[in-house]
């Protein structure tokens, strides 16, 4: 199998879309543009395909939804051939198999590698896409798909002084290939999100010592890793067709029991027991109750719940209290799940620094200053996260009708339609762009399902003669509407995360993703479709036409998720009665 890849200087093309970048997002959009006959270039900046499992190396990085679901389901002789060694893969097994589906649809030869892109312009004349590349190459093209991913661009360091440091540096995104060994070093890890809580237990087990420099606690609870749980097994194989179609049609991507009781409803020993079964489930997402999203007070029994759990295990007390997350509410900012991340705060030779207490003043030659004083240390280790959504697309130039710039038309935050494309830029896609699902879902399903929604709409647009697609004003106006809507509607857009661009200095505080949810998501998508393409403008030598509108609320189909919650046996919360309170 190969991993490593040369760059593709191939001359100057013309083709019918390009796609930017080789992730999950890139290796599956251009299996179905091929299939569908469309001749397809993927560019490609790193030199091996995987995306995020490519680039974010540090060590105990694997994913957080169970790799049964966070795995393709486009093809089931894929599923049947692969086995997923535990419930959460590592990244080398998650790059593996990346690797292994970029050779088994023998994806490579359409991928040009170590190839980033920095221009794209709109031709209204040759109704045609021109990308320029790092290496000076030009494509046309038809249509230009962005399957950049939505953390994949880093955070710049803004700490003062960072380049100052004479040690080493390590970076969880751009960790180096061969690993890195900390051995009897003194080693200071910034950040405390997913990479930081999955990295540092690891990087503990080797430093001599160890420090963390915590801005903001997060809420976090066990992995409990290990075999995938054989109910989940049992259900796939019973009927797997049926398992994935729950998959896409619950709230996340996974199938899980929906609750519609609220957690003030219920009485407090009942409601502890819902938060410790949530504890011990090793889920992300388990199913809580209703009102967590939007409810202070529901959501504040949780946040109690979990500090208790964080109390009860890191023995010293003031350092318990410093890991407690305060000042925002339990989902708000991406929860995280770990091994052994607080019990590593009762080890001898690792401290807390609670940069909110006293925070960092400047990186040094020999280390980090705080207000408290200064520390000197043989490495830093940044984990302190991404211009997530909207940073990688619009670090390409980007330029569409009449001159505009993405970059400028979202100045305030990204509009989209459906938050696949965008009014001003005609055949240019977004997979899993700002306004969509993304990002609160299982991303396998969210991405499959933009691939999919996209590949039809070009079968759709040439058999039909159509050459260009846009969205209405109108369209792209309600749907950002819709999308505001939704959060304003929850808790979210009160923490500062990295949901709302909150972590990135000068970025507009805009919630990024959209909450309604999976299903709900793809009924909207179904139903433009069904409706003639609600909302968009096509021109071709089919004739022009446009179909303006805006797309209503949906309802999801809740009935078949049930059915697979069922054969998963798991606690049914519903027949949890608020009568019983
Ligand atoms: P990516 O995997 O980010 O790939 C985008 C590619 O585009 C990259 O290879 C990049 O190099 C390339 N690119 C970007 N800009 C350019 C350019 N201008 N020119 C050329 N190439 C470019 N999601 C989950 O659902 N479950 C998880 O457990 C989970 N764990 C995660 C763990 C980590 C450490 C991180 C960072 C994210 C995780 N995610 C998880 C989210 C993850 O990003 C998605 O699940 C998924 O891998 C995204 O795939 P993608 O192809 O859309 O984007
Ligand atoms: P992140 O969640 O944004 O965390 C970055 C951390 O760095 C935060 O604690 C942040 O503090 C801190 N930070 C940023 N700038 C800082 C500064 N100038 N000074 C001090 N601290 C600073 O990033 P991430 O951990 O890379 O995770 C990003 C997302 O990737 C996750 O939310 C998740 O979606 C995905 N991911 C998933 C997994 C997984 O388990 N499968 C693993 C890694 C990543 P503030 O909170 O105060 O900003």
């Amino acid at each position: 199998m190969a991993t490593d890849n040369e760059p593709n200087d191939r001359s100057d093309v013309d083709v019918d879309v390009v796609v930017v970048g080789a992730g999950f997002a890139g290796l599956y959009m251009l299996h179905r543009l091929r299939g569908l006959g469309f001749s397809t270039v993927v560019l490609e900046a790193a030199d091996g395909v995987g995306g995020t499992w490519y680039w974010n190396r540090y060590p105990g990085a694997r994913c957080d939804i169970m790799s049964v679901d966070y795995s393709y389901s486009f093809d089931p002789e894929l599923e049947r051939e692969w086995r997923w060694s535990e419930k959460y893969a590592t990244q080398p097994e998650i790059l593996a198999y990346a690797n292994h589906v970029a050779d088994r649809y023998d994806l490579r030869r359409d991928i040009r590698f170590a190839t980033r892109v920095e221009r794209a312009t709109w031709d209204a004349g040759d109704r045609r896409w021109r990308v320029i590349t790092s290496a000076g190459a030009e494509i046309a093209c038809r249509f230009y798909v962005m399957a950049t991913g939505c953390l994949s661009l880093p955070k710049s360091i803004d700490i003062e002084g960072a380049d100052r440091f004479g040690g080493e540096i390590y970076y969880t995104h751009h960790w180096p290939h061969g690993g890195v060994d900390f051995t009897g070093k003194r080693v200071a890890v910034i950040g405390s999100g997913s990479s930081g809580i999955q990295s540092i237990p690891i990087i503990a087990k080797q430093a001599a010592q160890m420090t963390v420099f915590q801005r903001t606690p997060n809420f976090s609870r066990p992995a409990l890793n290990g075999p995938t749980p054989q109910a989940k097994l049992d259900a796939f194989k019973a009927d797997r067709d049926a398992y994935r179609q729950a998959a896409r049609l619950s709230p996340i991507g996974v199938p899980a029991p929906v609750t519609m009781v609220g957690a003030l409803q219920v009485s407090e020993q009942q409601r502890r027991a819902v938060y410790e079964a949530a504890w011990n489930s090793g889920d992300l997402l388990p199913t809580t109750f209703a009102d967590m999203p939007t409810s202070a007070e529901a959501n504040e029994t949780f946040c109690e719940f979990l500090r208790e759990k964080i109390r009860s295990i890191v023995k010293d007390p003031a350092t318990a209290e410093a890991l407690c997350p305060r000042g925002y509410y339990y989902g708000t900012k991406r929860p995280c799940l770990d091994t052994g991340y607080f019990e590593t705060f009762n080890l001898p030779h690792v401290r807390l620094v609670d940069l909110r207490r006293t925070p960092i003043t400047t990186i040094t030659n020999k280390g980090i200053q705080t207000t408290a004083g200064s520390m000197e240390f043989d490495a830093i280790v940044f984990a302190t996260g991404f211009d997530a959504m909207t940073g990688a697309i619009v670090a390409v130039d980007i330029n569409g009708r009449d001159g505009l710039s993405l970059k400028q038309k979202w100045a305030e935050g990204p509009k989209t339609y459906l938050g696949l494309t965008t009014v001003g830029f005609p055949n240019c896609f977004l997979i899993t762009g700002p306004g969509s699902p993304s990002v609160l879902s299982n991303m396998m399903v969210s991405i499959e399902q933009h691939v999919d929604w996209v590949s039809d709409t070009l079968d759709y647009m040439r058999r039909a003669g159509l050459e260009t697609i846009e969205p209405t004003g109108t369209a792209e106006a309600g749907w950002v509407q819709h999308v505001n809507d939704g959060a304003d509607i929850t808790l979210f857009p009160q923490a500062s995360s990295w949901y709302m661009g909150a972590n990135v200095p000068g970025k507009p505080r805009v919630f990024l993703p959209y909450i309604g949810g999976v299903d709900r998501y793809r009924k909207a998508c179904d139903e433009v479709v069904e409706q003639g393409y609600l909302g968009f403008r096509f021109e071709g030598t089919g004739g022009a036409r446009c179909n303006d509108g805006v797309i209503r609320r949906v309802q999801p189909d809740v009935t078949i998720v049930m059915e697979v919650i069922e054969s998963l046996r798991l606690p049914p919360i519903e027949s949890m009665s608020a009568t019983t309170a």
